[in-house]
């Protein structure tokens, strides 16, 4: 057998078994999620809401193993059959400039899994959202979302990608390095001024307006001495009813912001509590920890691609015999994807830790803060239809924020 053989073998089966472990702990979550309600569950939930949180979960469930299923036999079917090197033969055939194959093989690659990915976007939002009384977003609203989201990866993703072919092109093997400091630099920029810049294309951020809430926060952040020109009331209700706050960029250009929804459910003192939780993954380090290790993780994928990209055996193993930097990358992150897994486990453990971290802070610098995170959390989980019962490996794989019945059992130890 071949080297390239080899490799085809290697990502084919990397594939099924990406496919198979995230069926087989899917499966689990859901025989995990439905049991009796516990005690804890019984605080959140009566027990109508209860059996319709289970429902919610089912009906998400069954929707992602068929999209799952749909995604890997088109993938393994593309991989197989030939259809990337099929691509890449007829874009060879017309354009004359390396660099402009690889620009325009990524972009019909996205361009392909943007529309491919619209109908099942649909259903969430319009079929299961809209069931269970989530939804607010109208057609119009989501086409034009969609097509701002294109617009955006095309526009950031290919003047990445063209860098980074050039920088390929010159230095060959030695490439690595410099390219790695080129999307370091890109990801600081983005860390920061990303969301500035991107979400008012989405959502209206305004100052929160006077009153007693404003009161409140102006309160508590001279105290904590966090500027308030940083924190916005976010319009998020134009797409769902779910509640939610965050926290974005870094220094001077940081902000936290709090959905309209979630100023609307959650009283006075329950919003204060959840700001002063955001104000805690700055005043932890959070945002520098996050940075940091998202940056020593491309520069491990970085430095296995200057080490392995120039191998011809990997656009060989997608079908073609003429080398080139498209196909060599695509059969390196199919074959990377254990350690894309591996990592992702660690990014949301660190992410779990952090979200304890935050609460204990919220707790130490807001007075009667351990009552009101938690009747907060009451609310977001009960607003969400939250799974009160979930499988520990789905939680190990898929959640950022620990378990809601863990998070308040830590609130009240
Ligand atoms: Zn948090």
């Amino acid at each position: 057998m071949s080297t390239s053989d080899l490799l085809l073998l290697g990502i084919v089966l990397f594939v099924l078994i990406d496919f198979s472990a995230g069926m087989v702990i899917n499966y689990l979550n859901e025989r995990s999620k439905n049991q009796p309600i516990s005690a804890e569950g019984a605080e959140i939930f009566n027990p109508e809401e209860y059996a319709k949180s289970m429902a919610y979960g089912t009906a998400k469930y069954r929707f992602e193993m068929l999209t799952t299923l749909i995604s890997t036999v088109t993938i393994l079917a593309a991989i197989i059959l030939g259809g990337f090197s099929w691509l890449d033969a007829q874009l060879r055939d017309r354009l004359n400039n390396n660099l402009l194959i690889t620009v325009v093989f990524i972009a019909i690659l996205i361009l392909i899994s943007t529309i491919a990915n619209l109908p099942a976007g649909y259903y969430s939002t319009f079929v299961i959202e809209e069931k269970f009384g989530f939804n607010k977003s109208t057609k119009k609203l989501f086409f034009q979302d969609a097509i701002k989201q294109l617009l955006i990866s095309l526009a950031l993703g290919l003047v990445l990608l063209y860098a980074v072919a050039w920088i390929y092109q010159e230095l060959q093997s030695q490439f690595w390095i410099i390219a790695w400091a080129l999307f370091a630099a890109f990801s600081l920029f983005m860390f920061i001024f990303g969301t500035r810049i991107f979400l008012p294309m989405f959502n209206k951020l305004k100052p929160l307006p006077e009153g007693e809430l404003r009161t409140a926060v102006e309160d508590y952040c001279q105290k904590q001495g966090f500027p308030l020109s940083k924190l916005y009331e976010m319009d998020a209700s134009k797409r769902s009813t779910k509640l939610n706050a965050f926290f974005s960029g870094m220094g001077k250009v940081k902000i936290i912001g709090l959905y309209d929804t979630l100023i609307e459910k959650l009283s006075t003192q329950e919003t204060v509590a959840v700001l002063a939780h955001e104000v805690g993954h700055y005043k932890r380090k959070h945002v520098y920890t996050m940075f940091a290790f998202s940056n020593l993780q491309t520069l491990i994928i970085f430095s296995l691609m200057g080490w392995l990209l120039g191998n011809p055996n990997l656009s060989k193993a997608l079908g073609s015999d003429t080398p080139s930097f498209h196909l060599s990358m695509l059969a390196f992150f199919l074959l990377f994807s254990p350690v894309s897994t591996l990592l992702g486990l660690i990014n949301n453990s660190f992410s779990r830790r952090n979200e304890y971290q935050a609460d204990q802070y919220s707790i130490d610098t807001y007075p009667g803060a351990r009552e009101h995170m938690y009747n907060a959390l009451k609310k977001l989980s009960r607003e969400s239809l939250s799974n009160l019962n979930p499988h520990p490996v789905y939680v190990a794989v898929h959640y950022s924020h620990p378990p809601i019945l863990d998070r308040l059992a830590n609130l009240h130890k």
